[in-house]
């Protein structure tokens, strides 16, 4: 029973961000029938302008989708007004991280304003090319944390398994991309080096936790993911699996019946989903959401701050508020790693403390992520928290509340808030 309700979860049709409506009937018997994924008007007309030789079933279907990416200059100027610097910039690009959206993706995105957030995460533009001071390709030090080719071991209880080089779409602020949507999968991001993956894990017992990242696991077919599934359960250790993924925000046809009946077998399993901007929460992307929480899946979000794109309290509250009606729970704001050519993107570190501090208070704490630097050079995460110690008297701790008042807490003999 419970096997045939999740392909067919109702869409929430709450988006607060995109007020895109889903069709309201559903046929007589489409809670039997695996139903065609559900497409907006939007979508429909944007499919039709665009894609004129694609059927409706065509679009619903994510190997379609995949295909049908738009890759190239070509590709872009059929769908985008294209300003100067966007046409340039994709026009030099000779290697590193390729251009791929898929066209769903694109039908969210501004086209004619190359300022729209969503277009301007994956549309490059000239200041890629620009390297700032302090800016890597590998700014993390992924590679040297790598115990097997696409493995990092940082923390002592858990490992990032780096399953696949491949995305749905291409972000291009990636701290990965000088691995991903390469050729060859180099560095060895391939399905070959899983073996060497499984039996490093097997043999170190302190790992009780594996984030499955990537690249996107959820562009692996069911029968792979399953089987890498698979294997990390069967090895006693192993408490805690994640999948991190961006495709229920950019492929949210992936999300399939089979899909989720696949990874329920493999439960306790939780997801975290990156997710950039509240136009992101389009009915489609609902409805991804409402199957996978459907399924038992915890999910937790993660935002990357991005300069001019996410970076105001307004459009974080917007975001935070839409995934927790969504059943996800906002899981880090992370500070955006110095890639190579990230400046355009990156914002002062006080950016995530305001919008932090304006979150809390005004929202709920399970609408408030963590804000968090990934350390360069591989020292991990590092939360950082606003300061609302505002002295001490005596025994008395000051704190200074979200609205700025200051209030006392009995704590006699602390220390904390001491000036000295
Ligand atoms: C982010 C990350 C993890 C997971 O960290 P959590 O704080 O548990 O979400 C694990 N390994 C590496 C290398 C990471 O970058
Ligand atoms: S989905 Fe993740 S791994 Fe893929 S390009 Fe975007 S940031 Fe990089």
């Amino acid at each position: 029973m419970d096997e045939t309700h999740a392909p067919d979860a109702k869409p929430l049709r709450n988006g607060t961000a995109q007020p895109r409506a889903l069709p309201s009937a559903r046929p007589p018997g489409a809670a039997r029938r695996r139903a065609a994924f559900p497409s907006s008007p939007e979508a429909r007309a944007f499919r039709r302008r665009f894609f004129p030789e694609a059927s409706a079933a065509d679009w619903s279907d994510w190997r379609w989708q995949l295909r049908a990416r738009i890759r190239s200059l070509d590709g872009l100027a059929q769908v985008f007004s294209l300003s100067e610097d966007e046409r340039a910039a994709v026009a030099r690009r000779q290697s590193g991280l390729p251009v791929g959206i898929t066209p769903y993706y694109a039908s969210l995105m501004g086209l004619d304003d190359p300022a729209e957030p969503l277009r301007r995460t994956h549309i490059p533009v000239g200041q890629e090319y620009l390297r700032l001071p302090g800016e890597s390709d590998d700014p993390l030090g992924e590679t040297p944390d790598s115990k097997v080719p696409g493995l990092v071991h940082r923390y002592p209880d858990r490992v990032l398994f780096l399953a696949t080089g491949t995305c749905s779409t291409y972000c291009r602020y990636c701290t990965r991309s000088r691995m991903v949507g390469q050729p060859g999968g180099e560095e060895g991001i391939s399905t070959r080096n899983w073996e060497r993956a499984f039996a490093y894990i097997a043999a170190h017992p302190q790992i009780r936790d594996v984030l499955v990242s990537g690249g996107d696991p959820l562009t692996l077919s069911d029968d792979k993911l399953d089987y890498l599934l698979g294997r990390l359960r069967a090895i006693p250790h192993v408490e805690f699996i994640r999948i991190g993924t961006k495709v229920p925000l950019v492929l949210p046809m992936r999300i399939t019946g089979a899909l989720t009946r696949m990874l329920r077998r493999h439960h306790p399993l939780w997801m975290s989903l990156h997710c950039t901007h509240p136009a992101e929460l389009a009915p489609e992307a609902t409805e991804a959401l409402t199957r996978l929480a459907d399924a038992g899946i915890p999910l937790g979000a993660q935002t990357v701050l991005l300069r001019g794109i996410n970076d105001t309290v307004e459009t974080m509250r917007t975001l935070c508020r839409g995934l927790l009606k969504r059943r996800v729970r906002p899981y880090y704001l992370l500070q955006c790693d110095p890639i190579t050519g990230s400046g355009q993107f990156r914002t002062p570190i006080e950016t995530g403390l305001a919008i932090i501090d304006g979150l809390r208070g005004h929202l709920t704490g399970y609408a408030v992520p963590h804000f968090a630097i990934d350390a360069p050079g591989g020292g991990g995460k590092v939360a950082l928290v606003p300061d609302h110690v505002a002295g001490r008297e005596g025994d008395d701790l000051l704190l200074r509340n979200f609205e700025g008042r200051i209030y006392r807490y009995p704590d006699p003999g602390g220390r904390t808030g001491a000036r000295d």
